[in-house]
């Protein structure tokens, strides 16, 4: 089996301990030892890594590969679309992302082809469509129109638009089917968003008995709901429906901290959405009239995220990038760090999202026996918060092997 030897580097491990120096040697695909290690051993490969820092590799749990536009992406045909989302998934990995949760757009079909390994890919753990109701977030269709159905986004095994239900039954059927297209949790919206026409982001959407349904039929799968939620009472709603995964979060109060603290719940906060869509909004094709709510949302989030952050909620990390050039999967981490501080935004983005997507026996941390997901900066990256926010990482080891460098 191959080895490799990692020597010299600054070690941030994310399991809460202080970096530590210390070399990492990997057997295959695995993490064998961290330690100083035996001077003579005959690795395969050896890196010096000196005034380097090894982190574990990054894992983004609110990504969209899938979603490449907000208003023109049938324009693409379904080959356009394909080669924008194997783009996107080899982007994420040159930016150190090893493990993508993908909350909506593509399902089982591009896992397969990152398996058969025809595309280099992160992990990736997609959700299929998202489930919305009517009038909802997910509704796309012209306002006006009479179509019962949102337009048409890509194709089955590949990207497709969000699934509007109606009830109990219809949203049973619609986790139900993207469950059987290989979707390993379910994304539902329960509040309104900023960008869709006609519901506001502090109102609820579904009923807790539509959510309930959902979260049982995951959980009878072995999966589990993340909601969309930005505001109080479709938090309240789905923790009563029993979910206890959360996007956003941007509207909290004490009350609603106090709900999730106390339900084990884990919030996933967006913050390099709203940096990215702020930066220029006129090319990302936001209405003027939306630009002032981007900015009070992003305010709102940022004191969300200290609150959330003091009551000990688990925060998980996700940049909820969408479009065609997703270059920018980094800043979550460094605008996360201006809030947290540095050592907690990359555990975010490292153990407790692995904790989140229930992968923390594989990845997460560096610890003997994991499987070797690394990212290498040159410099000191857990205590310079520029170095993840600014720049790409030198290494990039995926299961063992180096696949940028
Ligand atoms: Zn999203």
């Amino acid at each position: 089996m191959s080895t490799l030897g990692l020597r010299g580097a600054t070690v941030f491990d994310a399991t809460g301990r202080d970096p530590v120096r210390a070399d990492v040697w990997l057997t295959g695909s695995t993490i064998a030892e961290i330690g100083p290690g035996p001077g003579h051993r005959d690795a395969g490969e050896v890196l010096d890594l000196d005034g380097h820092t090894i982190l574990p590799g990054f894992i983004d749990a609110h990504a969209h590969v899938g979603l490449l536009s907000f208003s023109a992406q049938s324009a693409w045909s379904d080959a356009e679309q394909a080669g924008y989302i194997f783009r996107n998934l080899r982007e994420a990995l040159d930016q150190g992302f090893t493990t993508l949760r993908d909350l909506g757009g593509i399902d089982g079909g591009v896992v397969k082809a990152a398996a058969a390994g025809l595309i280099e890919a992160p992990r990736v753990l997609p959700s299929g469509q998202i489930l919305s109701q009517i009038g909802g977030h997910g509704d796309m269709r012209p306002r006006f129109s009479d179509d019962p159905e949102n337009p048409s986004l890509g194709c089955g095994g590949l990207a497709r638009n969000h699934a509007l239900c109606t009830g109990a039954d219809q949203v049973r059927a619609a986790v139900r089917t993207q469950l059987r297209r290989g979707a390993t949790q379910i994304k539902m919206f329960v509040t309104g968003g900023v960008l869709s026409e006609g519901d506001p982001l502090d109102k609820p959407q579904f009923t807790v008995e539509e959510i309930h349904a959902a979260n049982f039929e995951a959980e009878s799968f072995g999966s589990y709901v993340t909601v969309h939620a930005h505001s109080r009472e479709g938090i309240l709603r789905a923790l009563e429906a029993g979910v206890r995964s959360f996007e956003h979060g941007s509207m909290v109060d004490d009350e609603v901290v106090a709900a999730l603290a106390r339900h084990g719940a884990t919030v996933v906060p967006t913050l390099a959405v709203d940096e990215v869509l702020g930066s220029d909004p006129a090319a990302w094709g936001v209405p003027a009239h939306l630009v002032e709510d981007i900015e009070e949302l992003r305010q709102a989030q940022q004191r969300s995220v200290e609150l959330l952050h003091a009551a000990r909620v688990p925060l998980g990390s996700g940049a909820d990038l969408i479009g065609i050039t997703q270059r920018t999967r980094g800043r979550e981490i460094y605008l996360k760090a201006k809030l947290i501080g540095l050592p907690d935004a990359i555990e975010s983005a490292t153990r407790v999202n692995a904790e989140l997507l229930r992968i923390s026996d594989r990845v997460g941390t560096i610890e003997a026996g994991k499987t070797a997901d690394l990212v290498i900066y040159e410099g000191d990256a857990a205590v310079d918060a520029e170095i993840i926010g600014t720049t790409r990482p030198k290494f990039v080891v995926q299961g063992g092997r180096i696949i940028r460098r």
